[in-house]
Formats: structure tokens, sequence, C-alpha cells
């Protein structure tokens, strides 16, 4: 940390010795090789190789300088920088790993509106450039900004992603601010004013080597939340609009100014920042309307069993009683002795029994049944437009079909007329009662006017 600040502090002070070409050197070297150290010893290997190849670069950069008296672009020194980058780049790309869906572009949109500004700035000069004929230079010019924009994006969606601490997010959005400024600000103040200002440009360089050091001593030995839904999402709210925005008023201001609008660039970047909100906005629809039918799902369904659940039985039994058409029947289900198997086998045990039968009754009833989990070891089947005989022979064939040795003890009634709900599962409680008290493994009805029959399986024969 006290390293990264004298680093720091010797960027900033580059300037003051500008003709000393070591001095300026060393501060933008210095930081670069203590983020190749300080990357080593927290294992981020490609943080480490950005750090190396842009150390060789400067370094290349600078001997070549100081052979041919003048700066050489372009150089071989620019193959070090750009391997640099792709591997700083990867770096932060692997950071965000597993982040929020939606927060590439959201650091999408966040960068456009300064990107579609920083365009404009460099427009004029780089034009210029490049009807000097020199094709090879003018690339060069274009490239490295280019790259900080890239990696601006991934710093942004690390930090949206809540894949960095809030210091450490803050400290590497200034250092590649830093970095485009340098690169942009080499292309438009060295055209202008060579001589004065270049001694002045190696400072964003090292002050953003510095904060890159320090983002990498800030590293925590477990990442933050990185996950769906983590990150700043109210500061990422509020940067949205206002990037939208930054395009089409820069133009305005350009126009109130009486400047030249530069109309192709920021035009351009308005477009391309309204095309992607609605990208966002759309993406944002289609996740919210996923999650709704997700909760929708999870509040029905039984998670053990995959059944619907009591929740989705209540609503279809009223709706299955509002229905005048035909008959209804309710079965309540009730697993004989439940206990005695968590007992013995575990309630590993006892689950895999209760999605066993699950899965067995299921396959015994007809398609318009209806299987629900009720509770616990309980289940209800509803059967559509039926009557008690038919009901009772539907219910013996689920009785049947329980996995063995297990058994099960049911209490079945056909609806009356104009019983509801509440009087029907009472009924069916009071003759589940009855098949348990009577020797369980049996389905207990009331069906009029036979009056009260119980039958009984092969494991329980009798019937009282
Ligand atoms: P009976 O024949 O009188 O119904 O006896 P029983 O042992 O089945 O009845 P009891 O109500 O005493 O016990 C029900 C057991 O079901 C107790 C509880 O631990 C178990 N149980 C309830 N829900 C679950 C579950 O989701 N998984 C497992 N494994 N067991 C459950
Ligand atoms: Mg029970
Ligand atoms: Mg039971």
């Amino acid at each position: 940390m006290v390293a990264a600040g004298l680093c720091a502090l010797a960027a900033v002070a580059v300037p003051l010795s500008p003709h000393h070409p070591l001095a300026s050197a060393a501060a933008v070297v210095g930081p670069v090789l203590l983020l190749l150290v300080v990357a080593l010893r927290r294992r981020l290997l490609w943080t480490a190789a950005g750090a190396a190849l842009m150390a060789a670069g400067d370094v290349v950069f600078r001997v070549l300088w100081w052979v041919h008296g003048a700066p050489v672009v372009p150089s071989p020194a620019d193959l070090g920088f750009l391997l640099g980058y792709l591997a700083l780049l990867r770096a932060v790309h692997l950071a965000a790993r597993g982040g929020r869906t939606g927060a590439g572009l959201d650091a999408l949109i966040v960068v456009v509106g300064p990107a579609a500004v920083v365009a404009a700035a460099v427009h004029a000069p780089l034009s210029a450039l490049a009807t000097t004929g020199d094709p090879l230079r003018t690339a060069q010019a274009l490239v490295a900004p280019l790259f900080d924009l890239a990696l601006l994006v991934l710093v942004v969606r690390a930090s949206v992603a809540g894949a960095l601490t809030r210091l450490q997010a803050a400290a590497l959005q200034l250092a590649v601010v830093l970095l485009l400024l340098g690169n942009a600000g080499y292309l438009v103040l060295v055209e202008i004013a060579p001589d004065v200002l270049r001694p002045w440009l190696g400072a964003p360089f090292g002050l953003a080597f510095s904060l890159a050091v320090l983002a990498v001593v800030l590293h925590p030995a477990r990442p933050p939340s990185a996950g769906p839904g983590a990150g700043s999402s109210r500061l990422v709210l509020a940067l949205l609009p206002a990037s939208v925005c930054l395009p089409a008023g820069a133009l305005v201001a350009q126009g109130l100014a009486g400047a030249d609008v530069d109309w192709q660039v920021l035009g351009t970047g308005a477009l391309l920042a309204a095309a992607l909100s609605t990208a966002r906005l759309l993406g944002a629809l289609r996740t919210a309307a996923a999650q709704a039918r997700e909760l929708e799902r999870l509040v029905l369904v039984d998670d053990l069993t995959g059944l619907p659940n009591r929740r989705a039985c209540a609503a279809d039994l009223e709706q299955a009683l509002a229905a005048e058409d035909g008959g209804a029947a309710l079965a309540l289900l009730d697993l004989d002795r439940f206990k005695a198997v968590n007992d013995s086998l575990g309630h590993a045990g006892g689950d895999a029994l209760l999605r066993a039968a699950a899965l067995a009754w299921a396959s015994a009833l007809p398609p318009t049944a209806g299987l629900y989990r009720w509770g616990g070891e309980e289940f209800v089947v509803l059967l559509r437009g039926t009557d008690a005989p038919r009901a009772e022979g539907v219910l013996q064939d689920v009785r049947l079909a329980t996995p063995a040795p297990q058994t099960v003890s049911a209490g079945l009634v056909a609806r009356r007329s104009g019983e509801g709900a509440r009087e029907l599962l009472a009924r069916a409680d009071a003759l589940l009662y009855r098949a348990k008290d009577t020797g369980r493994d049996r389905v207990c009805t009331d069906a009029p006017p036979s009056g009260t029959r119980e039958a009984a399986g092969a494991h329980a024969p009798t019937a009282s």
C-alpha cells in the first residue's frame, strides 16, 4: 500500500523533471513492476502477465526513444502493450465470472455515453492523423483507447456484478479512466503541442498502475458475493440514464455553444445508447416474467415430490366444486406407520419412499385425476366428474400401487349437493381416521345408499 502511494507520488512528480528520461521511465515502469510483484503474490496470474508485458513494452519503447532521440511510433513495443492489454482484459473478465445476468449490458450502457464524448474529442485529431497518410500510426493511436474502453466495460461489469469491493472497484475504474484519458490525451494533445505536453503524459499511466497496485493489494482472499442479484444496483440505476443522456446532452451543448456539432460521433453514440437500453429493458422484462413464472410454480409445487401442493389443491378443489357438471370425489391418503419407516430407514429413506409412492400413485390414476401432497405423509386425490363406485375403484388401484411393503389408508367421499370444500375434507378426514382405527391398508367410504363400507387390501382383509 505504501509502495503504491510512493509510485503514485513519483508518477505525479515526473513532470517536475521532464528532461530526466530515467525519472520518467521509473515513474511509469515502477508501478507496473510493482503490479507484477503484488499480482504474483496474490496468484493473479493474468494480471501479472499483463503487468510483465506492459513493462516489457515500456522498456522497449524507452530504449528506442533513447536510441533514436525521439519516440518511435509504432514500434515493437506496441506488441508488448497489445498483449499486455489482452492479458489484463482476461484478468478482469475472469473476476466477473458468474455475475448476475445483464451486468455486461449494464456496463456497456454505463460506458457508451462517456465513450461517445471521448470519441468526439479525439475525432478531429484522429481524422487529421488519418489524412497524413500513416495508417499504422493511426491504427496504433486508435487501438489503445479502444482497449481502454473494453477494459473499462469489463471493470464496470465486475463492479456491478459484485465481484469487487467498493474501494477496489473505485480504484480500478479510476485507473482505467486515467489510462483512457492518457491515451486519448496523447492523441489530442501531442498533435497540438507536443513539446510542452509530452512530459506530462506519463503521469496518468503511472497513476493508473499505482491504482491498479492498490486494487490488487485490496484483493480479498475470498471475493465478495459475486452472483445473481449482487452488486450496487442503485448506483448502476443512476448511472444508466446519465450515460444514455450524455451523447445527446453533448450534442445540445455543442449546439448551444455555437461550436462545430459532431453529429456523426455523438449521434451514433446516442443511437447506440438507446439501442442498448432497449435491449436491457427487454432483457429485464424477460427476466421478470421468468421469475414470476418460477415463483408461481414454487408457490404451487411441493419441493420433495414435485406434486402440486396443498395450496394448489385448495384452488383446484374450489374450481371443481364451482363447476356444477357431474360429481366430484375426494380422498385423503395417509401412509401407514410412516414414523417407523423414518426410524428404520432414516429421514432420507422416508423421503425416497414419499417420492416413490407419489410416482406410483400418479401412474395408477387416470389423467384427469389430481394428486396433491397435502402435507407430511398425507396426500389428496381429487376426481372430477365421477360417482362414488367408480371413485372407489380408482382409490383401490391407488392403494394397490403403493410400493410394497408400505401400505396406505384413505378416507374417500363423493360430493353431496351443495357441499363445500371444508365439509368435504372434514368427512374425508373422519373416514381416514376410521380406516386407521379399523386396521389400516384400506379405503373407507360412506357413499349412500349402501351406507358405510370399508374396502380392505390384501394385508388387512377384515372390514368392520
Ligand atoms: P399412522 O399409520 O397412524 O399414520 O402412523 P404414522 O407413523 O404414519 O403417523 P405419524 O403422524 O405419527 O407420523 C408421521 C410421520 O411422517 C412423522 C414425520 O416425521 C414423518 N414425516 C412427515 N413429513 C415428512 C417428510 O417430508 N419426510 C420424511 N422422511 N418424513 C416425514
Ligand atoms: Mg399423518
Ligand atoms: Mg401416517
